[in-house]
């Protein structure tokens, strides 16, 4: 090493010293804010009301919903917070199209060495693409399409510029996951998602897509596929975007039957799809199919205010906070013959953080740089459907939103060592998140199950496609004052018996202290976030990166 690396090094040394040293500070009139606002009362309140019975299950576009949304558009301007919705308002017009397709029984196929029949359930499952009163395709030939991605920042494309257009396309669940440096391994990116494969394979113009079900490429087993695609399906209306007929999927055993009456093998289509010089295979095949649809509409909405930042030219940019203010209403009773999904959880718990979050930065003796969004999004339950619309039509251009910290449930069992961190290694807001967990003497941890894709199954994924960076945290698992494995099998528990069923309900054995500082984090982060010079960016070669780019240039 010369003189002169030595030196570069040294300042470098002390430049980065001086770097780590302020950026993660959280000033003493701030963390007082968090103290005084973010408290056991504040957080349980909003869940006791949001949760009763009186609300009855916050349905979309039910009474109970429209009730969750004027109370929190009331405390929201109680605040101080101004309408941050549509035409001066506080909300946001969420329309929801319910799409109930009549599926024939048995779908048969036309092959070199026969016919192939596929049936309904046994077979295959699927929904409409349209929501008109048919879907419908005559005819149309078969092409494997590996596993139908196009990811430039891979230089991956499964499609090659072939022409697609009235075509199935056969293809696989999940995305490369067996080197680190492709896909992120094990981790499932967006492309590994079966939304993305539909909607891809609508950008070239495709009739319909079959994909091809094993249980670890879809990380559940096929009864799973087969009860969420069964009843009506609720999408946002239509707005002209291409679409497929059919988004289908087939078991193992009958993609391997259809495949081989194309006089082709499965093993060896799955083997060439494996790699970056494959091309879409034609299958010797066609198929019909008509299905009658069953279309209704219902109106929700999103709930939005905004608290103007302090800062000239920063205030234009705003950090906005989610968390889903619906769930499912009254539905099929329980064995105790409860009807009502309170959802207190999930997610009247992470309505009550951003709030209590709302409180704070409210309560801030200076307002901070940038501009804050507390958004209520309507309709996850059905599809992230609430921080779609928004993303679509998003009251801020998305090159002036810095960021995005979602809640979607909260911890009621108490203190934990751990925060649950999903999609981390993505972003710059890992660093932040990490050094504030730190200091609150906790640790950060990733994702348990990276291959199951959670970072694309709650509202801030919908930030993400449009290339905001996005956060989201789930409770930790490591409780102090419990034996080891407790938490863990709290939530297993949680799983079977209280996931999505009457009896997510608020009772006195819930406690807040581990509440109190998973929502005071959010805070802090969002914090330095609207005080920082710049915004945060993802990290290179992330697969949002290019699309932030684009935004950013876009809103300059
Ligand atoms: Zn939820």
């Amino acid at each position: 090493m010369n003189q002169k690396n030595c030196l570069c090094l040294l300042l470098a040394t002390f430049a980065s010293m001086t770097a780590t040293a302020a950026p993660y500070d959280i000033p003493a009139p701030v963390e007082s804010a968090a103290k005084a606002q973010i408290t056991a009362a504040t957080l349980e309140a909003p869940i006791r009301f949001l949760a009763s019975d009186a609300l009855e299950g916050r349905g979309p576009a039910t009474r109970g919903d429209a009730l969750a949304r004027l109370y929190l558009a009331a405390e929201l301007q109680s605040l101080g917070y101004l309408p941050g919705g549509e035409k001066g308002g506080w909300e946001q017009t969420v329309d929801v199209v319910g799409v109930t397709a009549q599926l024939p029984a048995v779908w048969s196929f036309q092959g070199k060495s026969g016919a192939v029949d596929l049936k309904l359930g046994e077979d295959y499952i699927a929904g409409s693409g349209v929501q008109n009163p048919t879907a419908a395709f005559d005819g149309a030939g078969l092409v494997f399409v590996g596993y139908g991605i196009e990811a430039p920042e891979y230089k991956w494309d499964d499609y090659k510029g072939v022409d697609l257009k009235g075509k199935v396309l056969v293809m696989l669940n999940n995305d490369p996951d067996w080197d680190p440096k492709l896909f992120a391994g094990k981790t499932r990116l967006y492309y590994g998602r079966w939304t993305y494969k539909y909607e891809v394979a609508a950008r070239h113009g495709a009739a319909g897509v079959i994909i091809v079900h094993t249980t670890p490429s879809a990380g559940y087993p096929w009864q799973v596929v087969q009860s969420s695609w069964g009843g009506e399906q609720f999408e946002l209306p239509a707005e002209g975007e291409p679409r497929v007929q059919l988004k289908a999927w087939a078991t193992e055993a009958a993609s391997r039957r259809l495949v081989q009456a194309a006089g082709a093998d499965l093993d060896k289509l799955v083997a060439a799809a494996k790699s970056r010089s494959f091309k879409p295979v034609p299958l010797a095949l066609k198929t019909s199919i008509q299905v009658a649809n069953k279309v209704s509409r219902v109106r929700t909405a999103n709930v939005a205010g905004l608290l103007p930042g302090s800062d000239p030219k920063l205030k234009e940019e705003v950090v906005i906070y989610t968390a889903h203010h619906d769930h499912f209403g009254i539905g099929d009773p329980d064995s105790t013959g409860d009807n009502i999904y309170n959802g207190a959880e999930d997610n009247a718990a992470g309505c009550s953080q951003v709030l209590a979050i709302a409180r704070a930065i409210a309560a801030l003796p200076e307002r901070p740089r940038r501009s804050v969004l507390m958004l209520f999004v309507a309709g996850e339950e059905q599809g992230l459907l609430g921080s779609k619309y928004y993303s679509l039509h998003p009251t801020i251009a998305p090159g002036k939103i810095a960021a995005n910290i979602n809640y979607d449930g909260g911890n009621y069992r108490g203190r934990t060592r751990d925060l649950t961190q999903l999609g981390a290694g993505k972003s710059s807001l890992d660093a932040i998140a990490k050094a504030l967990v730190e200091k609150q003497g906790r640790v950060l941890v990733p994702d348990q199950f990276p291959d199951r894709g959670y970072f694309y199954r709650s509202d801030q994924f919908n930030f993400a496609k449009i290339g905001v960076p996005a956060l989201y945290f789930d409770e930790g698992t490591d409780f102090i004052g419990k034996p080891a494995g407790w938490g863990r099998q709290q939530s297993e528990e949680w799983e079977e018996h209280v996931y999505h069923q009457p009896s997510d309900e608020i009772d006195d054995t819930w406690v807040f202290d581990g509440m109190i500082e998973d929502a005071s984090i959010g805070f802090y982060v969002g914090w330095l976030v609207a005080q920082a010079d710049a915004m945060p960016t993802w990290n290179a070669g992330d697969e949002f990166e290019a699309t932030r780019k684009k935004a950013l240039s876009a809103a300059k």
